[in-house]
């Protein structure tokens, strides 16, 4: 049993204000393995107050000074990569060897490329002005569960770049690996209130940060109903709020696409993480003609995706990260069987042979419609949907039919007509036949998935204030 009994505040752990604690459950085991503090108002209040004390001076050090504690934090938590990724494993229940290169590998990259990348920060000559970016001050990270260091970096190691100061508010779900983050900012010794961690709840103390007058901007990821409820309490004080929401998105197979490949990757991609993924394809979109064969190859494909114990098996899926979740992706299978799709595999049942552990089958559905329930609202479990389409025109209405603007993929044999139809989604990021993993490139939503973009340059931008000096014309 983990027991983390203080909040990192003011560059020392300390008591939190109130006595109650969060525990944290391994959704493989349904076992407490941790207890944090449940953080208060009044701890999200000290931590805001360190960190206003400490901007002044993070803001006015040199680029290269705060670049070169980034690559202190990254080499720290590099030392101890294996306990972050066997962490990560315990308290989400993604297979393990995923989170070492997914939840661990990736956020360290991401720290380090963020370390290397100095030439944003030019000043920019507009007639007499000069326009300069500055830090936009304290910022406060409230942030989910399903990649939890990989969103804290994403927010962190910017914020940090820029020159401004954090206040982090993990999820309550999975918020061992963010006390580790805070154990190795301690040990490298950054300066006093320039990285503060309060753990506790959404309504406590992320609803605390985002009334609080003395934050400058939420960079929130998470649920669009959480993100709505932010952006309501940060209009009072008008914060700058940026939004990385969720999504439905689209997997777009065009009529001449290798549809093998097509499929493979869609499968791989919507079940990756239990279907736990923000940017997850949910929506596979064939047209009728390799209809057929599409849902064929999608059963047989869907075999691949075994289940089980995430420590140490080979099982590609673990467990879902609680037995809320667990509940609430069961019930949209139950009310996708209800409203008429066609299940072709999976379902609602516990997987057979693993009674523990908050498991759910792959699932995928065929004949599923537009309107249907589990075409339309973000499931965020392993369940795929596939719905036909008769022509082009139809398939980009149907993919752009949705609250959502997360992610799509398109697939052609045809690039140039990918490209085309990419362009007419309506999401922030479209893959072309798979595309490649991009670490800079921006990443962020359209519509009701969001206002941010995180990643490389666009994820840095978010963090600056823009300031015009005017001189007198010559
Ligand atoms: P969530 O909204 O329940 O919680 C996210 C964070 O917000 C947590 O830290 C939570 O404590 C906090 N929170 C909850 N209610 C709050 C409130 N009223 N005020 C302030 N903070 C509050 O989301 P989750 O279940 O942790 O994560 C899953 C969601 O996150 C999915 O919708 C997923 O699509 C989305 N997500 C989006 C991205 C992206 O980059 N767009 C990435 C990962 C996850």
């Amino acid at each position: 049993m983990i027991i983390r009994d203080r909040l990192y505040i003011d560059g020392q752990w300390v008591t939190a204000a109130g006595q109650k604690t969060l525990q944290v459950v391994n959704p493989a085991t349904e076992e407490v393995i941790a207890a944090v503090p449940a953080g208060t108002a009044a701890d999200a209040a000290a931590a805001v107050r360190a960190a206003r004390a400490a901007f002044a001076d993070w803001a006015a050090a040199p680029l290269e000074e705060r670049a070169a504690w980034l690559k202190k934090l990254a080499a720290g938590l590099q030392a101890r990569a294996e306990e972050l990724a066997t962490l990560i494993t315990a308290e989400l229940g993604m297979p393990l060897d995923l989170s070492r290169s997914i939840q661990t590998a990736m956020p360290l990259d991401i720290i380090e490329g963020y370390a290397d990348m100095l030439d944003c920060f030019q000043d920019e000559h507009i007639d007499s002005a000069l326009v300069v970016r500055e830090p936009v001050g304290v910022v406060a990270c409230i942030t989910p569960w399903n990649y939890p260091l990989l969103q804290v970096v994403l927010k962190v190691a910017p914020a940090l770049l820029a020159g401004c100061t954090v206040v982090l508010k993990p999820s309550e779900l999975t918020p061992l690996d963010a006390f580790l983050l805070a154990d190795v900012v301690a040990e490298v010794g950054l300066p006093a209130g320039v990285f503060n961690l309060v753990s506790g709840s959404g309504e406590e103390v992320g609803e605390a940060l985002a009334r609080h007058p003395e934050v400058d901007m939420i960079s929130f990821t998470g649920s669009t109903r959480a993100g709505r409820r932010v952006s309501e309490l940060g209009a009072a004080t008008i914060k700058r709020v940026a939004l990385e929401l969720g999504g439905k998105s689209p997997a777009l197979v065009l009529d001449d696409a290798d549809l093998s490949a097509a499929i493979e990757a869609t499968l791989d991609n919507c079940f990756i993480n239990s279907g736990q993924t923000c940017d997850a394809m949910t929506r596979l979109l064939v047209p009728e003609a390799l209809y057929e064969r599409a849902v064929a190859m999608a059963t047989e494909g869907a075999k691949a995706f075994t289940v089980g114990d995430p420590m140490g098996g080979e099982a590609k899926l673990g467990p879902l990260v609680s037995a809320r979740q667990q509940q609430r992706v069961r019930d949209y299978i139950q009310k996708g069987i209800a409203e008429g799709a066609q299940l072709l595999c999976g379902g609602s049942e516990q997987p057979a042979g693993l009674e523990l552990g908050y498991y759910v089958q792959p699932t995928v559905f065929c004949r599923v419609t537009p309107e249907m329930t589990i075409a339309r609202e973000e499931i965020f479990g392993p369940v795929l949907s596939i719905i036909s389409y008769k022509d082009e025109e139809e398939a980009v209405r149907i993919a752009n039919d949705t609250d959502y603007g997360l992610a799509a993929a398109v697939w052609s044999a045809d690039e140039q007509r990918a490209h085309a139809v990419a362009r007419r989604l309506r999401a922030g990021q479209v893959a072309i036949n798979g595309g490649a993993d991009n670490l800079i490139a921006p990443f962020g939503g359209y519509k009701q998935s969001g206002n941010g973009r995180e990643m490389g340059r666009y994820g840095l931008e978010e963090f600056f204030e823009v300031k015009a000096i005017l001189s007198p014309q010559k």
